[in-house]
């Protein structure tokens, strides 16, 4: 099943890869793009239906306003044109889940269209331009049973739901990328991370990969080395993980590669990935724009809106992530590696978070990027998702900074509040986690470790001071690590002065 691949570098000795990636965001509108069904994800089969999404004859579609608001929020954060006049257009193919047998979505006349965006990946900037935003519907769901990968090929029947047919989507279009070399898969993973965010900050979609409600379709084309003229290009459908965007072009490339090198010719078609065994297989011959017979939807008024209603939503855009973490990395002093981390750990939501709740900005990002990292990594969780709040992780670390615990019993504290033993403080207490700073306690400690190592605090006593390491280590050890090694160290010397 797998085809020959190159190996990745000698792939990109040789050739350049020139991707486009094509976006579609299941807008999260209460209601479908063309009449007023529920678009609530989950619901029993074909209970969202009506006469319009079903395609029935006779039945007349209008347009969802809160839907092209969203096209036109998402199409200015992307720093698009907004068209002052566009329609919709009827995309004609015939498949069970589209029963009207075409699709509603825009061709000639898109909602928005030229925009740019700028995307930092490990410290390089990459400038991705955004051909078109434009808007359409989704199709109904096809549920294949029987067959061993869930695809239609071995299924003994299929099932049809169709509560998606209709749920507004937007189309996001990039012209070619060039210019990325070996890092094109990281690029395209990082742009589909960018419009995830984007998208969320904006409150249009739920992005949800795994639902579908951000789905990226992948080409890529290679030109071999000095040439300018681009090559045929495969199209990855519904690569549905950031991880997948990476894994699927860095394959593509290389099967690519082995063709080109081959002296064979890369045929123009859809492929499919397959996330198991990690490589992809064709699907069907790539159709061409005309065979759609694309034409204006009559049944449907054009969209103009008013440059007022632009500026209007141009003005009322939140703070893009793009934006925030410029001004968050400033006002938090990280160097562009410290904040490098930050990202690469999806931590700045859970260190603004902690910040807000009273916590300095480097420690903040101690606690998120070790420990919390590293639990999050151990229970496959993302850092949001750990059973401890940012509010919590500043009460911890206000405990360090009162005395009160050390780093080390810190960590002891973390792992009460997420084995749900109640705040910090209560942790502390229940476990007995203090750090003992009554004097007499710690001064028998320190008299039981002189009286169990002469030696060393002789020398102490010669002017030796580093043979006091020995005996604070003891200290600890007795203390079991509940006592404040500076003030041990301390109380120590003065003992043997
Ligand atoms: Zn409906």
């Amino acid at each position: 099943m797998t085809a020959e691949i190159l190996d990745y570098d000698d792939a990109l000795a040789a050739y350049d890869p020139v991707l486009g990636l094509e976006v579609h965001v299941e807008l999260n509108t209460a209601s479908k793009m063309f009449c007023g069904c529920s678009t609530e994800f989950g619901a029993e089969p074909n209970t969202q239906t009506c006469p319009v999404c079903l395609g029935l004859p006779g039945s007349l579609p209008v347009v969802n306003g809160k839907a092209v608001e969203s096209a036109m929020r998402i199409g200015l954060a992307l720093g698009c044109d907004i068209a002052s006049w566009c329609r919709f257009a009827r995309k004609n193919y015939f498949y069970p889940d589209m029963t009207k047998d075409f699709q509603t979505s825009q061709y000639d006349e898109p909602i928005a269209y030229n925009g740019s965006v700028t995307l930092d990946v490990d410290g390089q900037s990459y400038e991705i331009a955004i051909e078109r935003a434009h808007m359409e519907e989704d199709a109904g769901k096809l549920l294949h049973v029987g067959g061993a990968t869930g695809r239609i090929h071995g299924a003994e029947y299929s099932l049809l739901d169709y509560n998606r047919a209709g749920v507004p989507l937007i189309e996001i279009v990039t012209k070619p990328i060039r210019g990325t070399g070996a890092r094109a898969p990281e690029v395209a993973k990082a742009y589909v991370s960018f419009l995830r965010d984007m998208l969320r900050a904006l409150g249009v979609s739920d992005v949800r990969m795994e639902q579908g409600s951000l789905r990226c379709d992948a080409n890529v084309s290679l030109m071999p080395k000095g040439t300018v003229e681009l090559g045929t290009r495969t199209e990855t459908k519904n690569v549905n993980s950031l991880r997948s965007v990476e894994r699927s072009l860095r394959y593509e490339i290389r099967r690519q590669a082995a063709v080109l090198s081959a002296g064979g010719r890369v045929i123009q078609e859809t492929r499919h990935w397959h996330e198991d065994g990690g490589y992809t297989s064709p699907g069907r011959s790539k159709e061409q724009a005309e065979d759609y017979r694309y034409f204006p939807e009559p049944d449907l008024v054009p969209i103009a809106p008013s440059r007022e209603w632009v500026e209007q939503l141009r003005s009322s855009l939140p703070e893009l992530p793009a934006v925030r973490a410029k001004r968050l990395q400033s006002e938090w002093g990280f160097t562009d590696r410290e904040f490098g981390d930050v990202v690469a750990g999806s931590a700045i939501d859970v260190i603004a978070a902690t910040v807000a709740a009273g916590a300095t900005p480097a420690a903040a990002r101690k606690w998120w990027l070790t420990e919390l990292a590293r639990r999050a990594n151990e229970t496959d969780l993302e850092l949001s998702e750990l059973p401890i709040t940012p509010a919590q992780v500043a009460a911890v670390q206000k405990l360090v900074e009162a005395g009160t615990i050390n780093d080390k019993l810190a960590r002891q504290v973390i792992d009460g509040v997420l084995a749900g033993e109640g705040e910090p403080d209560e942790v502390v207490r229940a476990r007995g986690l203090g750090v003992v700073s009554d004097a007499g306690e710690l001064e028998a400690a320190i008299d039981k470790a002189i009286a169990a190592d002469p030696d060393a605090a002789q020398k102490v006593r010669d002017g030796k001071v580093q043979a006091a390491g020995a005996l604070i280590g003891a200290v600890m050890r007795d203390m079991r690590g509940r006592a404040d090694a500076g003030a041990v160290r301390r109380l120590l010397l003065q003992r043997l002065s």
